[in-house]
């Protein structure tokens, strides 16, 4: 058998098995019981080329597949070409060396592949260590066992990494660096996390931060596809240290929101990867408004929601609105299942990303949020006033100009945010023929809009 490398295990671009024991009572969508991974090997980049799943009471030891299983794993591998399998199971390493023996193919499991996905969405450095101190607990003991078990095949001899070999001795050095480790890693952490602070309050300064949030398969990276053009802002410098994907979402009229693409909340997350999941969340901190994406014909759809908010409030994104976005109801088969979900939560918005169904009224949600309110004003200002008068042409909606002694007059839809813009600037407009302070205290002290996911004001929620 040729060696298999397994020091470097890189999911993109591979062509890729998915492979996995259906067991009785599993969490999982039953008509696609593959959808989940099948969304997270995408997410890592694989080229999927074959699914083969096995139902079974209980795992069978050696190989956690039946032996026939084994070998027509090993028939579609060489049919497809695959290099890599997938396995939905977590694998202990003495079945991944099975597997590898019996398919002569790389063998990853579903923890290896959220960590090849968390490794590489890891853009910061705080990201990145994470991930390191995740791999440090997760994967580094499968490599020992991997390296111990090369060792006794070529007859004892060091193998893998560098010149290490197997024994108690060098395991309990081993050890002792990863402790060593983990702990440099962690202080580096928090310095890290304090600065990101700072450069996301900077972001927000000139742009409008939206954020998708929910589990695997809800549908974040389609909305996010659909809403965005896609590519524009890749690599915007502003963006580029983000360990999420951010782009521009056009809400017409000028406008122009930021959405950023999580991740995703993950099934069964081993506590290894937590924190680095975590991490992948924190820019969602910061974000000014956040759609919470829900599948709603995963029959799980209630548990996620409440999992999403509670972990949403525990890394206090408390300040910002929530929407709620009931996706894929195109899969509805009764328009009453829909009903029920509006009767809970009447704000939420129902869309369609696969079929573009909600996408614009999702996106006047985002512009109301953004505006802080629309409200219909007359704005005054000397004629002279260009800066003012190119604002209110470019970014709002205008009904009506008037231009008379040097004076013009402007009927228009404007937002909260629009005034705050425009005092920032400088200007010397009266809107309704107020100072716009006291304008603002009389047409926009209504509540925002509410969000959603409750009146959740953020001292009240706090834990
Ligand atoms: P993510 O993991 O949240 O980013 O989810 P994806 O956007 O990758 O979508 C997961 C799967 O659900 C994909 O196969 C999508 O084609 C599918 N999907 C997403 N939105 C919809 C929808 O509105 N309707 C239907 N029927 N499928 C959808
Ligand atoms: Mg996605």
């Amino acid at each position: 058998m040729s060696k298999i490398e397994r020091e470097n295990l890189r999911v993109v671009a591979e062509k890729a098995i998915l492979a996995g024991v259906q067991l009785p009572r599993a969490y999982i969508d039953l008509e696609d019981p593959f959808s989940e991974l099948r969304a997270l090997a995408q997410t890592a980049g694989a080229e999927i080329v074959g699914e083969l799943l096995q139902k079974r009471q209980k795992p069978r030891g050696r190989t956690y597949i039946g032996r026939g299983k084994v070998q027509e794993l090993a028939d579609l591998v060489k049919l497809t070409r695959a290099t890599l399998v997938i396995f939905d199971n977590d694998l202990s390493p003495a079945q991944v060396k099975a597997l590898e023996e019996g398919t002569e193919c790389k063998i990853i499991d579903r923890s290896e592949l959220i960590l090849d996905i968390f490794a590489n969405r890891a853009a910061t450095h705080a990201a990145k260590l994470q991930v390191e101190i995740a791999q440090l607990e997760y994967t580094y003991p499968r490599l020992r066992a991997m390296w111990d078990h090369l060792g006794q095949i070529v007859g004892g001899a060091p193998v893998g990494i560098g010149t290490r070999g197997p024994g108690e001795k060098q395991l309990e050095i081993d050890r002792r660096l990863v402790q060593r480790r983990r702990q440099q890693l962690r202080g580096e952490l928090v310095t890290i996390q304090k600065r990101k602070a700072r450069e996301v309050a900077q972001r927000n300064l000139g742009h409008y931060t939206v954020g998708a949030v929910g589990y695997t398969n809800a549908g974040k990276s389609s909305l996010f596809n659909r809403a965005t053009a896609g590519g524009a802002f890749a690599h915007d410098k502003l963006f580029a240290t983000l360990s999420t994907r951010t782009e521009r979402w056009d809400l017409g009229g000028g406008n122009a929101a930021m959405l950023s693409d999580t991740v995703g909340f993950i099934r069964d997350l081993p506590h290894q990867l937590v924190a680095s999941f975590r991490s992948t969340l924190e820019e969602i901190v910061h974000a000014q408004l956040i759609l919470v994406v829900l599948d709603v014909v995963d029959p799980h759809a209630e548990m996620q929601l409440e999992t999403v908010s509670r972990t949403l409030d525990e890394l206090g994104a408390t300040a910002q609105p929530r929407v709620l976005v009931l996706n894929k109801i195109d899969r509805l088969q009764d328009s009453r299942d829909l009903l029920v979900w509006m009767n809970r939560y009447p704000e939420a918005m129902p869309i369609s990303a696969l079929k573009g169904e909600g996408i614009d009224e999702l996106a006047e949600i985002v512009l109301e949020h953004m505006l802080g309110g629309i409200r219909e004003v007359r704005v005054t200002m000397p004629a002279s006033e260009t800066k003012t008068i190119d604002f209110l042409e470019k970014r709002t909606e205008v009904l009506e100009r008037d231009y008379r002694n040097g004076q013009a007059a402007f009927r228009v839809r404007m937002g909260r945010r629009h005034v705050d813009q425009l005092l920032a600037q400088g200007t010397k407009m009266q809107i309704n023929g107020l100072d716009p302070l006291e304008a603002v205290r009389r047409e926009w002290s209504l509540p925002r809009p509410a969000s959603v996911l409750g009146a959740r004001a953020p001292a009240t929620r706090k834990r």
